[in-house]
């Protein structure tokens, strides 16, 4: 897809009414910790999300229908937001992401361009004119294409993208989340990432005991894993 807008004769500006003066915004979300920062900012902004789940990514099923129990219940019972669960395309997702297994940034591209070109594509359909997504609050996902992603599918679909960087609210998210009690995966969704993580908490564990190890010998400590926060 690309240029103009697919469905150019479709209105926008239609979404479901606006609260209290705020503008309509169609929010993809990748999970429920990671939507809580990017509601109130955009809030704060004047916008009112509603929120899209769409995330074939998710591996296994019973893990995508965990993670959207989360965020449905945080969205009924704390921020008061509509939930639209959107197409879930997992032969797509296995189609055109899965052929690029370890090669991160081919395959998360790929990921990103599934997962919001539906939600630009419910956006249309719903009315909206703003689309945005939860994906800009994680440090651990590839922003600039994450970026490029958005913008180029909703340019295309006639929409306006709305790109914040989320990521310094990151560790306010965590607080947040954990003091609400929800779920927190500890991998991004697909089973790649699930590998990738579980490779990255063992070498970050035989790090860390040989970094204790060589303080208490008086020796020089290995060089910090790069994947490790400061
Ligand atoms: S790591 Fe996350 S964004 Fe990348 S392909 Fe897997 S699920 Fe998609």
């Amino acid at each position: 897809m690309s240029g103009s807008s697919p469905w150019p004769d479709v209105p926008l500006g239609q979404a479901p009414a606006e609260a209290a003066g705020r503008v309509p915004l169609l929010l993809h979300a990748c999970c429920g910790p990671c939507s809580l920062e990017p509601v109130k900012y955009l809030r704060e902004e004047g916008f009112e999300p509603t929120i899209c789940w769409t995330n074939p990514n998710i591996q296994p099923l019973e893990e995508h229908d965990r993670r959207l129990e989360v965020l449905k219940a945080w969205a009924a019972d704390v921020a008061h937001v509509e939930v639209i669960v959107a197409g879930d395309d997992r032969d797509g997702w296995e189609r055109l992401v899965a052929p690029a297994c370890f090669d991160r940034k081919r395959r998360c591209k790929a990921c990103y361009a599934l997962r919001l070109a539906e939600g630009c594509r419910v956006a249309r359909e719903r009315g909206f004119e703003y689309v945005s997504t939860t994906l800009a609050v994680s440090p651990y996902q590839l922003f600039d294409a994450c970026e490029d992603a958005l913008v180029g599918l909703a340019r295309a679909w006639g929409l306006t993208p709305v790109w914040r960087d989320f990521r310094p609210h990151y560790p306010e998210s965590v607080t947040d989340s954990r003091e609400l009690g929800m779920y927190r995966q500890n991998y991004c969704g697909c089973r790649f990432s699930a590998a990738e993580a579980a490779v990255e908490r063992h070498l970050a564990r035989d790090w860390r005991k040989a970094a204790k190890r060589a303080r208490s010998e008086g020796r020089e400590v290995p060089p910090r894993p790069d994947f490790l926060p400061g």
